[in-house]
């Protein structure tokens, strides 16, 4: 077929030299399915995980960094083109898209963080009934995937945002697919397993609602610091490989801690660290105010400027502050 010819060829992890039938599948059924996802595994993972010798792990490793498109030094014009796939899910707030840029953006992590009743959690089950929606209003028609961790997803909040916005709620209840991670291990998992659910569904939305709350209370005192971080590191990877794979939007909560830092002249601070601060593309800060008013704070963006602004919380969702 002529039109092939200019298109390099695509290799199976089969075409790996030490990967026969049965480890193809070991792998496959593991999530390593492609060889990009081989050449940036681990050898200790994927001797864990798909049980061979860490020796060969290496070499299969090796194989599929040659094999694998893993791509060269890109320049600046190449990146601004990549980036022009990059899409908006509008949040429900026109002040909040514009604080974003635009809205919550695809091939990143956006984190909310706040204290208890802040607001988090609203912003999520908005965002999921948005993304349902079609591109004219501000959605990706796509279906969602929510972890969730403190079992605070409702569905009767979808209805009551979904007839707000006059959509049929049946309809957005069941693009929504929520998953309950009962621990921060099975958080870890259920990440690595969402590409599972994409492959089925299309899923442009991925929602960790909390992202901390599990690792927190799980990893308590200073000498388990160490291990909770780089598990977080972990899950937050996995997390963005998938916003890169499926050009979606990732949308995360976190709480703050009771420590009395200063943080931007406020006595709370997100937890997580580094690796949360480090990772999540945008940061957002989320303070009670009036009524069902929440202050908005965008306090780190790679090129947006920092600012505020007011939303509201109403039965109707998320909307505009003023
Ligand atoms: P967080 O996740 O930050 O702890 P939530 O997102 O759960 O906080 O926010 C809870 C707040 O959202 C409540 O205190 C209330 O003010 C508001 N809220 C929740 N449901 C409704 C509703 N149906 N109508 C109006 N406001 C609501
Ligand atoms: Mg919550």
């Amino acid at each position: 077929m002529p039109e092939d010819e200019e298109q390099p060829k695509k290799y199976r992890i089969e075409d790996l030299p030490g990967v026969g039938e049965a480890t193809a599948e070991k792998l496959r059924e593991n999530g390593y399915d492609d060889l990009m996802t081989l050449a940036v595994a681990s050898p200790k993972d994927l001797s864990d995980l798909a049980g061979v010798a860490e020796g060969s792990a290496a070499k299969i490793i090796a194989a599929a960094r040659k094999f694998a498109d893993v791509g060269n030094f890109e320049t600046g014009e190449e990146i601004l083109e990549r980036r022009k796939s990059v899409q908006k899910l509008t949040t429900g707030s026109k002040n909040l898209d514009a604080l974003l840029g635009g809205g919550f953006e695809t091939q990143a992590i956006t984190e909310f963080f706040g204290e208890f009743g802040s607001g988090k959690t609203q912003i999520m089950h908005q965002a999921a009934v948005n993304a349902t929606m079609p591109p004219e209003a501000g959605g990706f028609d796509s279906d969602v995937l929510m972890i969730d961790t403190e079992n605070t997803f409702r569905p009767e909040r979808i209805i009551q945002m979904s007839k707000a916005k006059n959509l049929d709620p049946d309809a957005v209840l069941k693009r929504i697919h929520v998953a309950r991670a009962y621990n921060s291990h099975h958080q870890i998992l259920l990440g690595e397993r969402a590409a599972e659910l994409a492959k089925e569904f299309p899923i442009r939305l991925l929602i960790v609602d909390s992202l901390t709350s599990h690792f927190r209370s799980e990893y308590l005192g200073r000498g388990s610091l160490a291990e909770r971080q780089q598990l977080l590191n972990r899950h937050m990877h996995d997390l963005l490989r998938f916003s890169t794979i499926y050009n979606a939007v990732i949308a995360v909560t976190n709480q703050v801690s009771a420590r009395p830092d200063v943080f931007f002249g406020d006595p709370t601070a997100p937890i997580g660290g580094n690796v949360v601060g480090h990772t999540a593309t945008f940061r957002i800060y989320l303070r009670k105010s009036k009524g069902g008013k929440r202050i908005a704070r965008l306090i780190d963006s790679p090129y947006l400027p920092e600012g505020e602004t007011v939303i509201q919380i109403s039965e109707e969702g998320i909307t505009d502050g003023v």
